[in-house]
Order: structure tokens, then C-alpha cells, then sequence
């Protein structure tokens, strides 16, 4: 599946939020927070407009591709599929976008970011319960477990990964066994999981115009 391989701090500049794109560098050193920098990309957009109901719309559901770093079309993909699915469209688009395979191994520390772990995952140093799976975008499930292939712990990722384990922020519906270094899935992800970066709803009236 092809992906946004452009410079990501880019952005965030245009949403003119911290999205969290790059791991520790978006803590300690991010491009966003440097003088002169929070500003959009390119010269003509030095000085931000007054944008439509719509353009909010279209922003926001960008911004969310962006974070997932997921393509327009497999993205339209997963809000039909949410749409499909019992209960509240919104909560059903951000659980398939949680449990894509590559979000699991950041938010349960394996990775510092997303990128890293689509880097991990086709390079295939993951696995789930104990099979390799080397695409990115696989849809976890309650109950999987989520750890290294063979091939993953004897690899330098592993070594690095190790060592910040502990320290790394997990999310609250994954337990790590920081001993094994694998984790669980322990329920479905919820809106109220998340960093709430941006608002599912919006994205929900932007595709159901
Ligand atoms: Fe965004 Fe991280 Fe770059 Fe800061 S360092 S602008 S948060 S990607």
C-alpha cells in the first residue's frame, strides 16, 4: 500500500498542531515549537484564512489520515466499513483506525512512532500470536497477542526497543510484558483512549455530504 513519504513535520505545520509523527523528537525537539516555524509551509500560506464548514471538515479528516498515515481511498475504505458496523459510526472508524496492526505496536511501546512500526512490521520483526504479519495495516483483535517474530529478536530494533520498554507511555486497553516483550490486546479501543488529536464526527459529516 502506498504512503505519504514527503517531510512529515510539514504536517503539522499545516494543521498547526503537534500530531506526534516522529516519536522522541516531537518531544524533545520539535520543529513546531522552533521560532518562526509555527507557521503553514510555503510562502503563500504564511498568513492563515478564514476556512468553510467544509474546508474544517476536509482539514480534519486529513489530519487524521496523516496520523494514521493512511491514503485517501483506504481510508474512505475503513468510514464505509464504519458506517456498516453497529453503534456510532465515529467510535467504529477510530477502533479500526487503533487497531491496525502497525498503531498496536506504537501504542504498546514496541515502536516511538508509527512510521517506525510499519518499518518494523514490513521488514517483518512483529508478529501476532506467534505468525510473522508483515502488513502494516492488519486489523488486530481483542485477545491478540502482539510481539516479535524470530527474525524480530535477534534484530537491532529489538535491542533498542528493549531498553525504553519500560519507560515508553502504553495505552490503556494493551498490558506489556516488558520481561517477554510482547503484548496483549485487553479490549476495543474507545474515542476516550486516544490523545483526542481530532474529532471523529467532523470527519463522519465531511463523508456522509
Ligand atoms: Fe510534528 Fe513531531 Fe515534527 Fe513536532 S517534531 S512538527 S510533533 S512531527
Amino acid at each position: 500500500m502506498a504512503r505519504y513519504t514527503g517531510p512529515v513535520c510539514r504536517i503539522c505545520r499545516r494543521h498547526g498542531q503537534k500530531l506526534f509523527l516522529k516519536g522522541d523528537k516531537c518531544i524533545t525537539n520539535c520543529t513546531l515549537e522552533k521560532p518562526g516555524r509555527n507557521n503553514p509551509p510555503g510562502q503563500r500560506m504564511a498568513r492563515r484564512r478564514k476556512v468553510s464548514d467544509r474546508g474544517i471538515q476536509w482539514r480534519e479528516k486529513n489530519k487524521a489520515r496523516s496520523l494514521y498515515g493512511v491514503l485517501e481511498r483506504q481510508f474512505r475504505g475503513y468510514y464505509e466499513d464504519a458506517v456498516r458496523q453497529p453503534g456510532i459510526t465515529g467510535e467504529n472508524l477510530i477502533r479500526t483506525l487503533e487497531m491496525r496492526l502497525d498503531n498496536v505496536v506504537m501504542r504498546m511501546g514496541f515502536a516511538d512512532s508509527r512510521n517506525q512500526a510499519r518499518q518494523y512490521i514490513r521488514h517483518g520483526l512483529m508478529a501476532v500470536n506467534g505468525r510473522k504479519v508483515t502488513i502494516p495495516s492488519f486489523q488486530a483483535k481483542n485477545g491478540d497477542e502482539v510481539g516479535w517474530s524470530d527474525r524480530g529478536h535477534k534484530s537491532e530494533a529489538f535491542k533498542i526497543q528493549e531498553g525504553g520498554i519500560a519507560s515508553a507511555t502504553k495505552a490503556s486497553w494493551v498490558t506489556v510484558d516488558e520481561t517477554r516483550m510482547t503484548g496483549r490486546v485487553i479490549s476495543e479501543p474507545r474515542m476516550m483512549d486516544t490523545e483526542s488529536l481530532f474529532d471523529p464526527a467532523v470527519i463522519v459529516e465531511f463523508y456522509s455530504r
